[in-house]
């Protein structure tokens, strides 16, 4: 599950690899520290300024990543609608990249798109990039994480006002992380 306590799993994740792998401890400082930026933050405007990228070798996503991650981040596959438990997260929250955990959407652009799929009218500022994906007839618009380049979705336009997009995004490539209510 990606919800609950994703502080204290990703924590307790790093630790296991710092004591088994000490070749990736700068990388892993890296995560470590991107972190705690914006737990408990109500809302994310913008990413600050341009993420500076983040850049790792085949086998050390397979070993950081789940096979189901792997496969939708670093492999632009498309996970089955309407099986994310993030299609029904209705909390106040941040939705962060589950590859580098830069925050890409506020919970308050998510809506129910009906499509099986999470879905947002619009990221934060500077969070993600995109392409053009050839891979059905008609082209769609592919976007990934502006920091890690993990493939998240693609974006179409028939999404609700304001913007009139639709970030169609895999729930599998993301972690939701709950506002702070105290
Ligand atoms: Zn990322």
């Amino acid at each position: 599950m990606l919800i609950p306590s994703i502080k204290l799993s990703t924590k307790k994740y790093f630790h296991h690899k710092y004591i088994t792998n000490m070749k990736r401890r700068t990388f892993f400082s890296i995560m470590l520290s991107s972190v705690p930026l914006f737990l408990g933050i109500k809302e994310v405007k913008s990413a600050e300024n341009k993420p500076q990228k983040i850049s790792l070798s085949d086998a050390q996503w397979k070993q950081k990543l789940t096979n189901e991650q792997y496969k939708v981040l670093r492999k632009e596959g498309t996970e089955k609608p309407f099986s994310s438990p993030l299609n029904d997260e209705k909390r106040k929250g941040i939705y962060a990249c589950a590859g580098c955990d830069l925050p890409l959407f506020n919970s308050t652009a998510k809506y129910n798109s009906g499509t099986g799929w999470p879905s947002f009218y619009e990221t934060i500022v500077n969070a993600i990039e995109t392409k053009k994906d050839f891979k059905l007839v008609i082209p769609r618009k592919e976007y990934h994480c502006a920091r890690c380049g993990g493939h998240q979705g693609h974006v179409f336009n028939d999404g609700p006002k304001p913007t009139g997009k639709r970030y169609c995004n895999n729930g599998v490539a993301l972690k939701f992380v709950p506002e702070k209510t105290n």
